[in-house]
């Protein structure tokens, strides 16, 4: 059996990326993934952090910063590393052929399905909304029998955030089966074939001046290349803006798609559908990890280790009545004791929910902290979700800290 440098826990964005980062060192990497996280329902554009600490929008993703509480994981990774990972991560979107742009100096409000506007930070180049202010023409354009974005509802919402543009709404036919529930999945697919593409193009033809912006759902394709887009475009003579995702998330799914096939060039060995059900661990060092199947037990050793495993959701924190768990090394995560206090009443009350910033709390090279400070596990670093100190939904941070602390996760291995 091949020896591991690193084994990465979790397969979602930060245990893609912290593989990605890891193999750059020259590490041989395995990554024990089971199943793609919130990569499949959202997660395709990269927030940095879009509201500040007293909840103000900011004016690009650096300027709260240096505002951010101690135990925040922006914190403890630092400025530098935050801007070398998003850095690696546009590279590899650019050796991909799926280039993602924007700054930490520049803040990008992306509309979103709801005709609201949203803070984000790195986008593919279909999501720019620079492109909506260069034209004097804005069609939204929905899709029959699509749930999940209504043209009208988006052209209103939006119209008064842009003085010098007209945005009119439309819908395009689909030949799905009558009745059929549709996703914005379901539409990429049919926009892969030729003849999904012919008839978007015979029909927007007849809606659309040149020269026009078409504001659409994530639809233009499932797979992270431009080549669709660029068809498209070259045909109307017009530029197609995609939307904020809803789920299931196209954007997510292309960029889980361009990971992997980064990594598969690396070298990375990924194994899917493997939970890891447990660690070996010898004083203070992780000497193995196991995973449960229906066949058998496995057992993976490496040098290091990266807890990648998500949040509530991912399954990498676990609620008990009273307290929290971290399933695999059992490293403590402080609660408030009183359930009630882990969550405003008020849903909306435009305050943090506790709830959501609880998790791990780790040391400059995110290894795990015990609640007295000292390191707990010298050679497992953790990144994404699973750290606490921070509210990703509030904040708008979610993507930034799991590449930001995959990163320093894995340059500290
Ligand atoms: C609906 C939704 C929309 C979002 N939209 C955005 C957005 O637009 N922009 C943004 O920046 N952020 C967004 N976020 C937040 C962002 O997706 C997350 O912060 C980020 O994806 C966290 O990545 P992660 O890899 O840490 O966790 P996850 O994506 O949860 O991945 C963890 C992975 O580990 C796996 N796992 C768990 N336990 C084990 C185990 N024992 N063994 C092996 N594997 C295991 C899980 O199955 C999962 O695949 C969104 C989140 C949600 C829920």
């Amino acid at each position: 059996m091949r020896n591991n440098d690193v084994i990465v826990i979790g397969g979602g964005l930060a245990g893609l990326f912290a593989a990605a980062v890891a193999a750059r060192q020259g590490r041989k990497v395995r990554v024990l993934a089971y199943g793609a996280g919130a990569l499949n329902i959202g997660g395709g554009i990269i927030d940095v952090l879009g509201y500040g600490y007293d909840a103000r929008p900011l004016s690009s993703p650096e300027a709260g910063l240096a505002d951010l509480p101690p135990e925040h994981p922006y914190h403890k990774i630092g400025r530098t590393a935050l801007a070398d990972a998003l850095a690696f991560f546009q590279d590899i979107t650019v050796a991909e052929g799926y280039e993602y742009q924007g700054s930490l100096q520049e803040m990008q409000w992306l509309p979103t399905a709801a005709g609201t506007l949203k803070p984000t930070c790195l986008l593919p180049k279909t999501m720019n909304p620079a492109v909506l202010k260069q034209t004097d023409r804005v069609y939204v354009v929905g899709f029959d029998y699509l749930k999940d974005f209504y043209p009208q509802l988006v052209a209103r919402n939006l119209q008064p955030y842009f003085k010098h543009q007209t945005f009119t709404a439309d819908l395009c036919s689909l030949n799905f089966a009558e009745g059929r529930d549709v996703s914005s999945l379901d539409i990429a697919r049919w926009l892969d074939t030729p003849e999904g593409q012919d008839s978007f193009l015979k029909q927007l033809k007849r809606k659309v001046e040149p020269g026009s912006a078409i504001l659409i759902p994530p639809v233009l394709g499932t797979q992270p290349d431009y080549t669709l887009a660029g068809k498209l475009e070259a045909e109307l003579k017009c530029r197609f803006v995609e939307t904020a995702a809803l789920p299931p998330a196209v954007t997510g799914l292309r960029l889980r798609t361009l990971l992997l096939n980064y990594l598969k060039k690396q070298g990375v060995i990924v194994v899917e559908k493997a939970l890891v059900s447990g660690a070996m661990v010898d004083q203070g060092l992780c000497t193995a990890v196991m995973t449960e199947n229906f066949d058998r037990q496995r057992t993976y050793q490496a040098k290091a280790y990266i807890l990648a495993n998500g949040g509530f959701y991912g399954g990498g924190l676990v609620a008990q009545p009273g307290r929290v768990i971290e399933p695999i090394f059992n490293i403590p995560v402080a609660a408030p004791e009183a359930q009630e206090d882990w969550s405003n009443a008020q849903l909306f009350s435009g305050e943090k929910q506790q709830f959501a910033q609880l998790g791990i709390q780790v040391d400059e090279a995110m290894r795990p902290l015990s609640a007295d400070g000292s390191i707990l596990l010298s050679n497992v670093h953790v990144a994404g979700k699973s750290l606490g100190g921070y509210d990703f939904c509030f904040e708008k941070s979610g993507n930034g800290v799991a590449l930001a602390s995959a990163y320093q996760a894995a340059i500290s291995c």
